[in-house]
């Protein structure tokens, strides 16, 4: 059983390694990138099964690189998530309108971060 492939594009440490952690933890591949243009690079690369946004990178944004995403014609159906902080009032109305599937708050919520990703994914990580 193949673990899923997930890149995460977020240019915090922090949030890097609890996401990765926690990834992990639930059996996914994690491919991390620190910023959008290496994100779009992997992305085409490796065909991962999911994509974890960060909204505000260094460089391209992370709205810009979901535009991207969605022009893309191997990677237009892969699901992108994007994590922002819930303090940027209308973030989640622009993420949609930019081709997110779905949208996490940060801080990241520890317990029921995989359950939320696989709610907005529809699917489980071990369904392979
Ligand atoms: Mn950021």
């Amino acid at each position: 059983m193949e673990p899923k492939t997930v890149l995460v594009v977020e240019d915090n440490e922090l949030n890097m390694k609890l996401v990765r952690d926690l990834l992990r933890f639930a059996d996914y591949a994690v491919i991390e990138a620190w910023d959008a243009e290496t994100g779009l690079e992997l992305a085409q690369i490796h065909q991962p099964d999911l994509i974890l946004m960060d909204i505000q990178l260094p460089g391209m944004d992370g709205l810009t690189a979901t535009q991207h995403i969605r022009r893309d014609a191997d990677l237009k159906h892969t699901p992108v998530v994007a994590l922002s902080s819930y303090a940027m009032n209308g973030d989640k109305q622009k993420a949609l309108d930019a081709g997110c599937t779905g949208y996490l708050t940060k801080p990241i919520k520890t317990r029921s971060f995989i359950q939320d990703l696989v709610s907005i994914i529809g699917t489980q990580p071990s369904d392979n």
